[in-house]
């Protein structure tokens, strides 16, 4: 619909007749039922809508993941790093050196945006007296404005957009983790890191699973190319292969224990999220334990037990969506956190 290679700035004129069209399905459109020979009202909703985190910030119309108030499920904050014009806006759990708690997990879970919040913080903008104060009603919620999508029956914005499981973990924890392995996650030296894996072993496992290959059929997953080289390549489907079908052989006896069971957590965690018989009950309450555990974790191993003396620093957000996770990690220079 929206060819490129720019998005558009003024996402509602694009998406206004689409919305009519949607409209008219909610009304019901004359279809035919060539089963009984007869027609009939066909009534359809749209009622989930997909996508990475900036293409959803757009359709919501949102300042998205460069924003102060970035995430659409919650109401962090972030915090630039004013040393370098070139960064981005990071999400630090802590403060200062102290590690004084800026964002309580629990605090942010027990307080998400709602349907309503949206439609009362798009009214602060539009309610503001001057253009600067509309600007900083901007920055404060996170809000350009309102989506031409609010109102549209079947679409809540508190539940209409969640953070789905492909780009949280296959296109985002596993390359993640991966770069923290290989050390070339953001470019963060992690030589001295327990969890880092020698560039002699992540070249066999490479090899091995090109190897694999050969014998797995073509009806599980196309050929994947070797990890260690390509692994830019990888798309989420591959992603999903690697952890489910590979990391957990591939790594066994190469990761430090704590970090292998780390891994296998997630294993469970995706495996589970993507079972059938996953029940809301059990969503809400021990999957979204061991999600919030797994996060934690990650917060813990990347950081504290890696680096005891270190002073670099672990921003990180959780974004709880109902049954989806996603987290969003960097470390960085101390003086990032000494402002
Ligand atoms: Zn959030």
């Amino acid at each position: 619909m929206i060819p490129g290679p720019g998005s558009p700035k003024h996402i509602g004129s694009f998406i206004y007749w689409l919305c009519r069209e949607l409209i008219d399905l909610v009304n019901g459109v004359r279809t035919y039922n060539c089963l009984s020979q007869r027609f009939f009202k066909l009534h359809a909703f749209l009622i989930i809508i997909i996508g990475d985190m900036p293409a959803i910030a757009h359709i919501m119309d949102m300042k998205g993941h460069i924003g102060k108030s970035p995430c659409r499920a919650c109401y962090v904050t972030g915090k630039r790093d004013r040393t370098n014009d070139q960064s981005t806006i990071h999400y630090p759990v802590h403060t200062d050196s102290n590690h004084r708690e800026r964002h309580k997990i629990e605090e942010l879970l027990n307080n998400p945006r709602t349907h309503q919040s949206f439609y009362n913080l798009a009214t602060k903008i539009v309610e503001s007296e001057t253009l600067a104060g509309a600007e900083v009603e901007r920055t404060c919620t996170g809000l350009n404005l309102m989506s031409v999508l609010w109102g549209l029956p079947g679409i809540n914005f508190e539940h209409s957009f969640p953070h789905d499981l492909m780009h949280l973990i296959f296109l985002n924890a596993c390359p993640n983790l991966v770069a923290w392995w290989t050390g070339t996650f953001k470019n963060i030296d992690t030589t001295r890191d327990q969890f880092r894996i020698s560039t002699d072993n992540w070249k066999q496992i490479g090899q091995r699973i090109v190897k694999s290959m050969e014998l797995i059929p073509a009806s599980f997953i196309r050929q994947l190319p070797d990890i260690s080289m390509l692994a830019h390549t990888y798309l989420a489907e591959g992603w999903s292969f690697w952890l489910l079908h590979i990391a957990p052989y591939a790594l066994d006896g190469i990761l430090p224990a704590v970090y292998y069971e780390h891994l296998m957590d997630l294993v469970s965690i995706t495996q589970r999220a993507i079972s059938y018989n996953l029940t809301e009950q059990e969503v809400l309450t021990v999957f979204q334990d061991k999600c919030t555990k797994w996060v934690m974790d990650y917060k813990w191993y990347v950081t504290l037990l890696s680096l005891p003396n270190s002073e670099r620093h672990i921003c990180s957000i959780i974004l709880f969506s109902h049954q989806d996770y996603t987290i969003n990690t960097k470390r960085n220079e101390h003086r990032h956190v000494q402002q």
